[in-house]
């Protein structure tokens, strides 16, 4: 077969290497990156002269500046802070609940060097890295013992792993959830090793549905915080309680899964109520499970809170190691925990709870503060005013409870749709990108979640509009 005449023109790497064109790339990136990147080049664009004769080749200056733009972007870190104005306050896609600066302090303390994390400084023995959170969440919780894992996805596979392994669970079919990016209760279930035992229709379950389920293959009853969606009209659910003294009477452990948990009561904040972790455990629940960066607004992490025999289970099962968080996790999270010891400083030491209970009131004077900016820099490129809107909790937190709040709102002149989603991504183009939602025909900055008025002035001052 011949070749395609083209790829007798293709430079050589030597050639290339030599070239004027490539010498300041060389003496940036080394000449081993620069010929291992060239090459790749040169064999891509083989393999594109083969699909396509007529396919050009690029000039030298050309190359050398994919080269470098190549290179470039290796080096320039992917992940970058980002500022959330899309009105969902716990974004898991942007990274959940932002800390504390007494976390990020302790972190950066316990990071930069060695630490006791799992060593007695008393006795000079080895220690158990969740005695540095234990004591704290077993006061705050109410839990005679408490374990912590990386997340609350591998709460519940651990816990399901150490209680049922083989054994059946027993759970609600209204309660069998899906939670954004493929964690599915079925699914974990049958990793764990347990088998999944469905009660009563998608909308109603009575006890006597648990009742009849449990046998001597029972080895769970569960009960899933529905925290993503909610089932309205002709429902019945069966409380902790009676699904606690169900548990105690069959001799089987009973587990909760709340979700987000908070340690607080959102009523205060003017929210709906959600269960709190002590509620739950209060009306008997063995086991609650919950998540560290969802309505509690500390690290990534999974709670496991409940009765010291079954605690000490989990901590005993190998899984634990694997599940393990690191010392970064425990060190933010002591000190978020630490806050909630003062419940009254909450809104104003932890960014969530901040977020969570901004009052409309202060909301519009943020967007006040951030207006002029906007107009001035939209000038007859857009129109641009502030709107009442409604900002979610997110991650599956009372997933109805839509929060009264502002944001600003800005129209491109051109209707056409692709105006508005250029508009979108020269924001999310910003040295600092800003992440907003496109709702009726306009982009929408949600300032519940901002604190960083200043840099978003500063940041329009150098906008350039699309
Ligand atoms: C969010 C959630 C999980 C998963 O928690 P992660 O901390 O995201 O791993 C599990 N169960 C419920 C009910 C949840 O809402």
């Amino acid at each position: 077969m011949s070749q395609p005449n083209q790829l007798k023109l293709i430079p050589s790497v030597d050639k290339l290497l030599s070239s004027a064109a490539f010498r300041n790339t060389i003496e940036v990136y080394g000449h081993t990156r620069t010929s291992q990147s060239i090459r790749e080049y040169l064999s891509s664009l083989r393999s594109q002269i083969r699909e396509n004769d007529g396919h050009p080749i690029p000039a030298m200056e050309d190359i050398a500046v994919i080269i470098t733009t190549s290179l470039d972007a290796i080096d320039t870190s992917s992940l970058r802070p980002v500022l959330n104005l899309t009105g969902t306050v716990l974004h898991t896609n942007l990274g959940r609940a932002a800390l504390p600066s007494s976390a990020l302090d302790a972190v950066i303390r316990t990071a930069s060097g060695n630490t006791n994390l799992e060593f007695d400084l008393s006795e000079g023995k080895r220690g158990d890295r969740d005695d540095h959170v234990e004591k704290l969440l077993c006061e705050l919780t109410g839990a005679e013992a408490v374990t912590v894992v990386n997340n609350n996805a591998a709460a519940v596979l651990i816990c399901l792993n150490t209680f049922a392994f083989g054994k059946e669970v027993c759970i609600s079919r209204g309660e069998l959830v899906e939670i954004g990016g493929s964690f599915r209760i079925p699914e974990v279930m049958e990793k764990s090793g347990c088998s999944l035992r469905e009660l009563g229709a998608t909308n109603r379950t009575h006890l006597k549905d648990y009742a009849n389920a449990v046998n001597e293959h029972t080895g769970l009853l569960m009960k899933v915080h529905t925290s993503n969606y909610e089932i309205r009209g002709f429902t019945q659910e069966v409380s902790y309680e009676a699904l606690a003294r169900l548990a105690k009477e069959s001799d089987v452990p009973f587990l909760a899964d709340l979700g987000s948990g908070t340690l607080v009561n959102l009523e205060h904040y003017g929210l709906e109520h959600e269960p709190t972790v002590q509620e739950v455990l209060k009306a008997g629940t063995d086991v609650v499970t919950f998540s560290g960066d969802k309505l509690l607004g500390g690290p990534q992490s999974g709670i496991i809170a409940g009765r010291k025999d079954l605690i000490e289970q989990v901590k005993n099962n190998p899984l634990k190691r694997a599940l393990r968080v690191d010392k970064m996790t425990i060190a933010a999270l002591s000190e978020v925990l630490k806050l909630y010891k003062h419940p009254e400083s909450l809104t104003r030491e932890l960014p969530t709870i901040r977020h969570l209970a901004r009052r409309p009131e202060e909301i519009r004077s943020i967007s006040e503060t951030v207006l002029p900016a906007f107009t001035e820099s939209a000038g007859d490129k857009a129109t641009v005013s502030i709107i009442p809107s409604a900002s979610q909790i997110g991650s599956g937190a009372l997933p109805l409870d839509q929060l009264p709040s502002f944001s600003i709102q800005i129209k491109p002149i051109s209707e056409r749709d692709s105006a508005l989603q250029q508009l979108a991504r020269s924001f999310r183009d910003m040295p600092v990108p800003v992440v907003g939602r496109l709702q009726d025909g306009a982009l929408l900055f949600d300032v519940r979640t901002l604190d960083e008025c200043a840099l978003l002035i500063d940041q329009l001052e150098h906008f350039a509009w699309p």
